[in-house]
């Protein structure tokens, strides 16, 4: 636990490495809070999309972002999203939100509007700490994370992963375009001149192809309480 007070794990990745499913299981077994930083970018890119605001337009961008930190509520015991009092959990999981939120979030005015939304999500949860899922967590949002992770798989299997996902919620998807929409994704969020998507110098890669969900949760779990002392 560093100075913050709290115990802050960082989970860092590329779309469909598995994070959301392993933050959610760590977040269970170590008794901390989940913070989706992911879901804040895509809530935005969501508002903008039905507001009509032009994606080229950084500071109207910002500015979106900028009022939606108040108007965005997490449910604490049902994990939803809600916009303005609107559910809106299932809407920003749609892949054309998925990539509206990796363009607006290779602006940098957006970031920094978005950045203490995420630090108050995990500072504050009411639980002894967090462990936040995204792209930059362990670089920029919480560079002094107790604990970094940086979640990968091929990139097959990662697309295999957000094909099921998207199938099972009923989508009419074709292999081919998730797994280029994908690729199109990571690319974009891995170039990106500010925060883009890369492991922190001390973050612990950890590869889960041909994993079982549970077998990465036991090693990673091992990993947490080995660093974290207390826990
Ligand atoms: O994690 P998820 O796929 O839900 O994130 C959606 C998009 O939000 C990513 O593709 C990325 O562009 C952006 N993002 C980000 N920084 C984070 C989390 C997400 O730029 N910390």
């Amino acid at each position: 636990m560093k100075e913050h007070g709290v115990i802050i794990i960082a989970i860092d990745g590329p779309a469909g490495s598995g994070k959301t499913t392993i933050a959610t299981g760590l977040a269970k077994r170590l008794g901390l809070a989940k913070v989706d930083t992911g879901a804040i970018y895509r809530a935005a890119a969501f508002l903008a999309q039905r507001l009509r605001v032009d994606f080229e337009d950084e500071d109207a961008l910002a500015e979106l972002a900028a009022r939606m930190r108040t108007s965005l509520r997490v449910d604490g015991e049902t994990r939803k999203y809600l916009l303005d009092g609107e559910d809106v959990t299932e809407k920003i999981r749609r892949p054309e939100v998925s990539a509206a939120a990796s363009k607006l979030s290779a602006w940098p005015k957006v970031r920094a509007m978005l950045l203490d939304l995420q630090r108050e999500l995990a500072l504050n949860s009411g639980t002894k700490g967090a462990v936040l899922e995204g792209r930059d967590i362990g670089t920029v949002v919480f560079p002094d994370a107790d604990v970094k992770l940086f979640l990968t798989a091929s990139a097959e299997e990662r697309a295999r992963r957000r094909f099921q996902e998207l199938k099972g919620k009923g989508l009419d998807v074709e292999w081919e375009q998730v797994a280029a929409d994908q690729a199109a994704r990571d690319e974009q969020d891995s170039s990106r001149p500010v925060a883009p998507l890369a492991p922190a110098k001390d973050a612990t890669v950890f590869d889960s192809t041909g994993m079982e969900v549970e077998e990465v949760l036991d090693g990673l779990e091992k990993l947490v309480k080995g660093r974290i002392q207390e826990m």
